[in-house]
């Protein structure tokens, strides 16, 4: 291993794809030439192989157990990434179905997915934070569902405005269907109270190209056999997440991840609180700077995983991004929608990152205040 080229590294704050622990990249680069018993790469041997088998099957059962997922529930690895649940959600649990689906819109994430149902099936914005420019979450009685919905779909995190649901909206008896891209195995969840939620790996679980999608058995009875193939959930079930050729290499390093977690971390609570005092820390550099910086999301909604602020002009922003580069503090810059500055703080930035991040804020601040 070499740690000259470990500590080249700076602290990423990117959105996705995002940083990864580094005893996970250290150990796909230790092993990347020869799985242990499998005499070839990772990348080289068949996913019909018994190597391939078991690191399929125990990143399933480390994310099941990670999440404590219900046996009702099962684990599938698919392509496509967020945009194509986005997509085959309503294929397979709207169409045909006699009530509408109702969609939350609390960013861009979840206004790009209605767009999608609507080309499905009857979907309905149930409710749309637009008007305050996506900083705030609804209230349980702002959010009134069609006993006869489909499903009701909501973003857990919306990545791009920094807003995050603290806990599951009430929906009865509805199929909850959730996108919790950017905040997978952030922490623990109720699985039971979902009846699907799904995650591409690359910003809080792993590299681009695999995306996890846990479904509840009784809503794979809604998939039609007229859908092409590929976009049918009951075949990937069947198929054990080998339909087709799985993305092998993600599934992998998904698996690495989830294996941090458990025997590094000590699970999603660890980590949750590990993930409350990071981001805890840089929503009270903001509240201290007088103003000078303004957190976009309001404080019942502030995201753990997505801290997104403002800085007075346009000028000072660029010179922030500027100056924290050159302290090794990298992708700060917000989204174009949302402008100013975004530090995306996921599972791996490890602490001295965000304490880093802080001494820079203030000493920013101090020097343009
Ligand atoms: C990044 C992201 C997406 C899009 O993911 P792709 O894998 O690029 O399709 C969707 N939803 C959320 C919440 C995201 O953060």
């Amino acid at each position: 291993m070499s740690d000259s080229v470990a500590t080249d590294r700076i602290f990423n704050f990117s959105a996705g794809p995002a940083v990864l622990p580094l005893a996970v990249l250290q150990e796909v680069q230790r092993d990347l030439l020869a799985l242990p018993g499998a005499g070839a790469s990772v990348l080289e041997i068949s996913h019909r192989s018994k190597q391939f088998g078991e690191i399929l099957e125990q990143a399933q059962r480390r994310i099941g157990e990670l999440l404590n997922v219900p046996e009702n529930y099962k684990i599938m690895f698919l392509q496509g990434g967020s945009r194509l649940q986005f997509s085959m959600v309503p294929m397979n649990l709207l169409r045909d179905q006699s009530g509408p689906a109702e969609y939350l819109v609390t960013g861009s994430w979840g206004k790009k997915a209605l767009e999608q149902a609507h080309l499905e099936g009857t979907a309905k914005t149930t409710w749309d934070g637009k008007s305050t420019n996506y900083n705030r979450l609804p209230e349980s009685s702002e959010i009134e569902i069609d006993p006869q919905a489909a499903y009701v779909y909501y973003t857990s995190n919306e990545t791009i405005q920094g807003v995050q649901f603290a806990t599951e909206p009430e929906v009865g008896d509805i199929p909850l269907v959730c996108d919790a891209s950017s905040d997978f195995m952030s922490r623990p969840l109720p699985m039971d109270r979902y009846g699907l939620l799904y995650a591409c790996a690359q910003k809080n679980a792993g590299p681009a190209g695999v995306t996890v999608v846990i479904i509840r058995d009784d809503l794979l009875e809604r998939s039609q056999k007229n859908l092409p193939g590929y976009l049918n959930y009951r075949e990937h079930v069947d198929n054990n997440s080998m339909y087709n050729t799985p993305p092998t290499f993600g599934v992998y390093v998904m698996g690495l991840v989830a294996k941090w977690l458990q025997e590094e971390v000590g699970g999603l609570q660890a980590m949750h609180e590990r993930n409350q005092a990071k981001a805890a820390q840089l929503y009270a550099a903001i509240e201290a700077s007088g103003g000078f910086y303004t957190g976009h999301a309001e404080p019942s909604a502030r995201s753990l995983m997505n801290v997104t602020f403002r800085l007075p002009s346009d000028e000072l922003t660029e010179a922030f991004v500027a100056a924290a580069a050159a302290e090794n503090l990298g992708s700060l810059k917000g989204h174009r929608s949302v402008g100013g500055i975004r530090a995306s703080i996921y599972n791996a930035m490890p602490e001295a990152g965000v304490e880093t991040l802080v001494r820079f804020m203030q000493d920013f601040c101090a020097k343009h205040g």
